[in-house]
């Protein structure tokens, strides 16, 4: 393997490691994962290697993100696969911690976001959120790190977390990486390994779907008509839609009528696959 990667599976033997970059002054991001990886994660890899001198990737499926009916037991896992990877994109460390080592016996401490956790994602995940805040406290707290790389491919997690970082003044920069595509447009991710052949040929309509709501806003349409026209769209080609939304892009606020500045978020289920997506409603795509 071509890397100076090491991996760790311990809060203990992470410590150990960063200690002696810290001491150095090197800066250090941290690219939290549930593997799986793929080109959108290594793009994070990639982003979080030109901010700091040290890139540590962590590797956790989070049982407590998951609801009792979602897909925890069968979430596709390849640690092997995902370590070579990273030896390639030229991480230095990855975490890769059992579910004993983050949630020891009597763990009951729960990290929750009011608000912006209430819809969109947060609506037809009950829990989720509040998952995804514990282990990201955890993990900010493990390895302390300068900053912390997160997609935009989950817009909202990632203001969930510039939220919970604020409201507990927890010392790190959150950066978020752009949505690497397949070239028909469909946004990278874990999940589309559950696609079946026919799925996998629907599935570009939800970015594209998305990527019209938002042309048809900078036309000077309505947020909720284009929104509707998004939804018929996706239902007629057999996706079951949780979502089409128009929001403000720092708050997710909802947005109606004619708006300037948005992002369209999306989530809708091909089969058992439930797919996200969301693109920028931009002045310059005028
Ligand atoms: P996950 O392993 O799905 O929890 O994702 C780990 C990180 O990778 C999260 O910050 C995701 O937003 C990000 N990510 C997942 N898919 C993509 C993608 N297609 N492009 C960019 N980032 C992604």
């Amino acid at each position: 393997m071509p890397s100076g990667l090491t991996t760790v599976r311990t809060v203990a033997d992470l410590r150990t490691h960063l200690a002696p970059w810290r001491k150095a002054s090197e800066s250090i991001a941290l690219v939290p994962t549930m593997g799986a990886l793929h080109a959108g994660h290594l793009s994070l890899v990639t982003l979080a290697k030109s901010k700091a001198d040290r890139v540590v990737v962590s590797i956790f499926v989070n049982p407590i993100q998951f609801g009792p009916c979602e897909d925890f037991n069968t979430y596709p896992r390849d640690e092997a696969g995902d370590i070579e990877k990273l030896g390639e994109a030229g991480a230095d460390l990855v975490f890769v911690p059992d579910t004993a080592e983050m949630y020891p016996g009597g763990f009951s401490t729960k990290v929750s976001i009011g608000d912006l956790t209430e819809d969109l994602c947060g609506a037809n995940r009950p829990n989720h959120f509040d998952g995804v805040a514990t282990v990201v406290t955890k993990l900010l707290l493990q390895c302390a790190p300068d900053m912390a790389i997160f997609g935009e491919k989950d817009y909202q997690q990632l203001l969930v977390i510039k939220h919970l970082v604020r409201d507990l003044n927890i010392p790190v920069e959150i950066l978020g990486g752009e949505i690497v595509r397949e070239n028909d447009g469909l946004a990278l991710s874990s999940r589309n390994a559950y696609l079946s052949p026919s799925e996998r040929e629907t599935a570009p309509l939800l970015h594209q779907t998305i990527s019209e709501v938002a042309a048809s806003l900078v036309r000077g349409e309505g947020a909720d008509a284009a929104c509707v026209a998004g939804r018929f769209k996706l239902e007629a080609a057999g996706f079951r839609v949780d979502y089409v939304a128009v929001r403000d892009p720092d708050t997710l606020k909802p947005l109606s009528g004619p708006v300037k500045r948005a992002r369209v978020l999306a989530a809708a289920y091909l089969g058992k696959t439930r797919l996200i997506d969301n693109v920028p409603v931009l002045p310059t795509s005028q």
